[in-house]
């Protein structure tokens, strides 16, 4: 009889990548309640809670993202983004399914084309973390992501509009990708003169730092296009050596670093930690770019800071901090040409 171990071992011979450290650290990511309560010294009390709310949406952290949490804390900021709570179980207006009009948008084939220049497309439903407040818990990535044949088609939509000079690589998280899928995706685009940048939004960069691999660095230093990547730190303590020399690598390679948070409760809500994020991102080599007030979508409420806060807070944090250090706090509305800047 073969083990469990003998499969994953064989699984990562197979692999035509080889370099397979990245995606047996995605393998060996915590997916049990019990494992996570462990580690981290956590009080029973919070088991059964966890393990139901994690029946909606899995539980998966990267063990290396665990060993920044403190341990023992149940509001240690990196450990609330990730542990189901019974909050997420409880049903409240106003919070649904499908909060920013994604799936009114789409195109069928995982091209959402929203903004003027920009397209984006779903390169993935796979994500390396499950964040609780994630917009898109319930999103329909099977009929949605630009796998398989549907690349083809979305890419021959990007080719033949040129109006385009912007594709945003999303997910999922598209650096859950190999670097062979990467390649052809940017090659091709690469080829299209009308695109001018290729953007990859990822919180990998920061969950899982090994992803940052040689082949990576070689992907993103081969682009004719710009590349700008997005990486989404919500707390100074994601910023790991690790996580530090990942960034300045990618730098490095020739990328223009910006980042997007989420303003959350109990995560991020305060001056301090909102002043130490900025800072720590500028020392990485980072800009701040957006702070987003969450997405209504079901089970998150009990992360949302109310409008007329986020923006005091910000207000607050504006006084402190030079002005490019300074998100713009932003919401995604259904229909709107471009996502709202707030209190400006
Ligand atoms: C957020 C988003 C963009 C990018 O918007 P920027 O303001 O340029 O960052 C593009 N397309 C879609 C569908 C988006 O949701
Ligand atoms: S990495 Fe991004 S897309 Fe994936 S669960 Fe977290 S917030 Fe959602």
């Amino acid at each position: 009889m073969s083990s469990p171990h003998d499969a994953a071992s064989r699984e990562a011979r197979s692999l035509s990548y080889p370099h397979p450290g990245w995606q047996q650290a995605m393998r060996e990511a915590i997916t049990d309640v019990d494992t996570l309560c462990q580690r981290l010294d956590l009080p029973e009390t919070y088991r059964a809670d966890a393990h139901r709310a994690a029946t909606l949406f899995g539980l998966r952290v990267p063990t290396g993202y665990v060993d920044r949490m403190r341990r023992g804390d149940v509001d240690d900021p990196l450990l609330r983004q990730v542990l189901p709570l019974d909050a997420e179980t409880r049903n409240v207006p106003g919070f649904g399914l499908d909060a920013v009009g994604d799936m009114a948008s789409a195109a069928g084939h995982g091209l959402l084309h929203k903004y003027h220049g920009r397209a984006l497309l779903v390169t993935t439903g796979a994500c390396a973390v499950h964040c609780r407040y994630c917009f898109r818990r319930y999103f329909d990535y099977a009929g949605q992501h630009a796998g398989g044949s549907n690349l083809r088609q979305a890419l021959e939509h990007i080719a033949a509009d040129t109006s385009i000079s912007e594709v945003i690589l999303s997910g999922g998280d598209p650096l859950s990708l190999t670097n062979e899928r990467l390649s052809l995706i940017g090659t091709a685009l690469d080829e299209m003169t009308h695109i001018m940048r290729i953007r990859l939004h990822t919180r990998t960069a920061v969950v899982l730092p090994e992803r940052i691999d040689a082949g990576l660095l070689g992907w993103v230093a081969a682009r004719r296009a710009t590349v700008v990547i997005v990486v989404h730190v919500n707390h100074a303590n994601e910023l790991s050596p690790e996580v530090t020399r990942s960034l300045a690598a990618l730098k490095d390679a020739g990328a223009t670093l910006l980042n997007q948070a989420v303003l959350l409760a109990g995560v991020n809500d305060d001056e301090a930690a909102l002043v130490d994020l900025s800072e720590a991102l500028f020392a990485a080599g980072v800009l701040p770019y957006y702070i987003h007030l969450l997405d209504r979508v079901a089970g998150v409420h009990h992360f949302e800071v109310a409008e007329p806060d986020a923006v005091a807070l910000m207000q607050a944090v504006a006084a402190r901090l030079p002005g490019y250090l300074v998100p713009k706090l932003a919401r995604e509305l259904p229909g709107e040409p471009a996502k709202r800047v707030i209190g400006v």
